[in-house]
């Protein structure tokens, strides 16, 4: 019964996610059919539908944005939990942040202890590959990105640790929060589906930061209490 709820939960969840999203995409989209069926009566001035035009790429892109906030791993058909390796997963994450960060000059580091835990194999990713971009946008001008994962048994401790732009107390206090964002571009959106997916997994988290010196983000996940599959096991399944 216990692991009936615990599945019902993981399904609210997923369901929960898929409302948010259509709900953010659809306003992005309705400005572009907007200007788009302004433009078509063909009787604007040159100068308004290059305006309109623009505005509605800038909104096509925001669309994108929100989609790679919410579902850059997504796939049709995702298993709901399972055991994560969380430096194997970790590693994936950083080869994809890696090229962004080498082209603004952050050099990165990392020192990965293995340790399993449950929960979903894609939004594991899609939450760290949030956190990892955010500390990446934080050193427009170069830095040091460096994440740690730490098997402490009962808990894994991962660490992400920049030396960016850094955070005001209020900035801390309102992190993850939706539409909270200092950026121009910014969807505010990828730091609170993070929050999501850690306490999905049942972890919590703390932001150390000082203004123009940098953030770190500890996030603590509970172990899984069984093993990582056997090679048997893994045969039979
Ligand atoms: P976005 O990246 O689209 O602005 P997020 O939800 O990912 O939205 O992040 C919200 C805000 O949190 C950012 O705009 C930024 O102000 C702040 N933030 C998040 N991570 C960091 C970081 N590593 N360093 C400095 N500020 C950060
Ligand atoms: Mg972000």
């Amino acid at each position: 019964a216990r692991a009936e709820l615990m599945k019902m939960e993981k399904m609210e969840i997923v369901s929960q996610m898929a409302a948010s999203i259509s709900h953010e995409i659809r306003n992005p989209l309705t400005v572009v059919k907007g200007f788009i069926q302004l433009l078509q009566t063909g009787r604007l001035p040159r100068e308004t539908e290059e305006r309109y035009i623009r505005i509605a790429l800038e909104e096509l892109e925001r669309a994108e944005a929100i989609i790679r906030d919410y579902l850059t791993f997504a796939k049709p058909a995702p298993k709901e939990t399972e055991p994560i390796n969380v430096s194997t997963q970790l590693q994936k994450v950083l080869q994809m942040i890696t090229p962004m960060a080498h082209m603004h000059s952050i050099h990165v580091s990392s020192s990965l202890e293995d340790g399993i835990v449950i929960g979903n194999v894609q939004y594991f990713q899609q939450c760290f590959l949030n956190l990892l971009k955010n500390s990446i946008e934080a050193m427009p001008n170069g830095g040091t990105l460096h994440v740690a994962a730490e098997n402490r048994g009962a808990s894994v401790v991962i660490t992400i640790s920049d030396n960016g732009v850094g955070m005001t107390k209020e900035q801390v206090r309102r992190f993850g929060e939706p539409y909270f964002s200092t950026k121009e571009k910014g969807t505010g959106l990828g730091a609170m589906v993070a929050v999501k997916i850690i306490e999905q997994m049942g972890g919590t988290w703390t932001i150390e930061s000082a203004v123009q010196k940098g953030t770190t983000l500890t996030i603590t996940l509970p172990a899984s209490r069984v093993g990582p599959p056997t090679a048997e096991q893994s045969a039979v399944g």
